[in-house]
């Protein structure tokens, strides 16, 4: 299961690679980036 973001209205969209379908379910949009891997944080210096 792929899970992608909504640009627009920042839900969780379900992408259906069989039919290779990406809509949003809330807003319609088609356009959807991935979500950032929750390792990317950034670290903070130590004084
Ligand atoms: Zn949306």
């Amino acid at each position: 299961m792929s899970l992608y973001i909504c640009v627009f209205c920042k839900s969780e969209v379900d992408v259906d690679l069989v039919r290779n379908r990406i809509q949003c379910p809330k807003c319609g949009s088609r356009i959807v980036m991935k979500p950032r891997p929750p390792a990317m944080k950034k670290r903070v210096k130590a004084i």
